[in-house]
């Protein structure tokens, strides 16, 4: 299936010059949204993942659906006081300013073999703050996939690490 054509381009939100990939095209239709979850619930079962780990909130979209297909637990990274128990926080750079996320101590053991999931790579601050979280429970990252990725937006380190996986390509 062509994803590419389920998503819309809207140019200059949030702001003046950005061209943002609206993905709430391809959730409207039932078709996509499910070839979309098979196809990444493949890649979590071709690496014999334990847990998928994503950010609010159009990761948990994705990463509930595919929990589910594949029998996997799902782990929440939220932003700063939304998680109710101890957390690990990790701040990262945006293009302006900085921001936090959170991971609950123990919600992932060393034991766990984690795959990252997220709607879009941009810059990769995102996902590096994910990894720094996992790092700290001493869990292995077995993947990472995307919906989209933005190629332009960052630098091939993430794909020399670590297995990355994404359905379309900007
Ligand atoms: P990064 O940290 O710059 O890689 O940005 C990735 C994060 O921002 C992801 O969690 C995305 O949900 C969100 N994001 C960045 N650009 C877009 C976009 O064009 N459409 C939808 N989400 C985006």
């Amino acid at each position: 299936m062509d994803f590419k054509k389920y998503i819309t381009d809207v140019p200059n939100f949030p702001k003046e010059g950005v061209v943002f990939k609206d993905i709430t095209t391809l959730l409207n239709d039932p078709e996509a949204f499910k070839a979309v979850i098979d196809e990444m619930s493949q890649f979590v079962k071709e690496q014999g993942a334990t847990a998928i780990v994503a950010p609010e909130a159009r990761g948990f979209v994705f990463a509930s659906a595919i929990a589910y297909v594949t029998g996997t637990k799902f782990v929440l990274v939220r932003k700063p006081g939304k998680l109710p128990r101890k957390t690990n926080e990790v701040e990262y750079t945006l293009e302006y300013g900085t921001s936090k996320l959170q991971m609950q101590q123990g919600d992932l053991t060393p034991n766990d073999k984690v795959v990252i999931v997220d709607d879009i790579l941009a810059t990769g601050g995102t996902i590096d703050a994910i990894i720094e979280l996992i790092d700290k429970e001493h869990a292995e990252i077995v993947g990472i996939e995307f919906l989209a990725d933005i190629t332009e937006l960052h630098d091939k380190e993430l794909e020399k690490k670590y297995k990355v996986k994404s359905l379309i390509n900007y």
